[in-house]
């Protein structure tokens, strides 16, 4: 299949390490470059360094990105840009567009910094987590990308003896950022998820009662009130906020009609999909079944031929019904 020697030939570069605006992700977009000239789409550099290969005057976009984690996988981002540019081929009269955004997973960079933006919008992505693999379905359409909010919680204590201080005389804090970490865990249900994934410890020291104790916190939830609710329930303060974003319009319309039977999933990871439709652009996305659990940002990541097959097809099918409309 020309959509999985595609992908091994972009995995290649840089052993799967390609991080945005490096000489591994320009040679990235050159590859793709070529291959939408072979499908008949005629390829543009926008300011950002944006690769947006155009039919006709193409209002409906497809694609996501060719940057990587360090040492990551070969299917996150790579496969919604050849899938495209895939389905593009298949359609050799409609005006579509495929995008290959830069450094999404370092902003996202370059679909924030478009200066145009198309009708309807469109990306294909591995799902990252194992909910499809458990409900033994190959694809999924996302309604939502979860909003996030991230922050820091400090807990001061006070040092001292850990062999001569005893249990009762000692103000602990990290026993006390403990038990706030299990709070956080019970706050969130499903589908919102919270996760304490870094604490600091001062001093740090085995012998020392912990005086001071940083939790970062990361929170994130499908829609707006259920964000604001989360962050409520576990109480910080947050440093940063992302708001949710919605599917809509024609793209998330026609995914639904095309999958009628197919679960409708909430990506908790961010997406360039997340920016395009967060500046108004109707999006709709869809998400291919990872293998192997779920794992993700890894060379472990993967998806069937089967499955990729399946969401080239639909996608196919869903930017002809856009582009006959747009
Ligand atoms: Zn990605």
């Amino acid at each position: 299949m020309r959509v999985f020697e595609r992908l091994d030939e972009l995995y290649a570069i840089g052993g799967g390490t390609r991080r945005g605006y490096s000489p591994e992700e320009d040679a990235a977009h050159e590859l793709a470059a070529g291959w939408m000239r072979e499908a008949g789409l005629e390829p543009e550099v926008d300011a950002a360094g944006n690769l947006i290969g155009r039919r006709g005057d193409a209002q409906v976009w497809t694609g996501s990105h060719l940057d990587s984690v360090p040492n990551g996988g070969k299917f996150d981002g790579a496969l919604g840009v050849v899938a495209g540019i895939e389905a593009a081929a298949r359609l050799p009269d409609a005006p579509v567009g495929v995008v290959a955004f830069r450094a999404e997973e370092t902003g996202p960079m370059g679909s924030k910094r478009l200066t145009e933006l198309p009708a309807a919008f469109l990306e294909v992505h591995i799902e990252q987590g194992p909910v499809l693999e458990r409900l033994g379905e190959p694809l999924g359409v996302v309604t939502a990308i979860a909003g996030q909010a991230r922050g820091q919680v400090v807990f001061e204590g006070r040092a001292d003896h850990a062999g001569t201080t005893p249990m009762a005389a000692r103000e602990d804090a990290l026993v006390a950022a403990a038990r706030f970490v299990l709070h956080v865990r019970e706050c969130a249900r499903e589908p919102a998820v919270a996760t304490v994934g870094a604490i600091e410890v001062e001093p740090n020291v085995m012998n020392v009662v912990a005086a001071k104790v940083t939790v970062a916190v990361d929170a994130r939830a499908p829609d707006a009130d259920a964000l604001d609710e989360l962050v409520h329930a576990i109480g910080f303060e947050p440093g940063s906020r992302l708001d949710p974003a919605a599917m809509s319009g024609a793209p998330f319309e026609v995914l639904g009609e095309l999958l009628p039977e197919a679960p409708r999933l909430v990506s908790g990871a961010g997406h360039d999909a997340m920016v395009l439709a967060a500046v108004g652009v109707p999006t709709g996305m869809l998400f291919v079944r990872s293998l192997n659990g779920g794992v993700s940002h890894s060379p472990e990541e993967l998806s069937s031929e089967e499955d990729v097959g399946l969401a080239v097809d639909v996608l196919t099918r869903a930017l002809e019904r856009l582009a006959a409309v747009e």
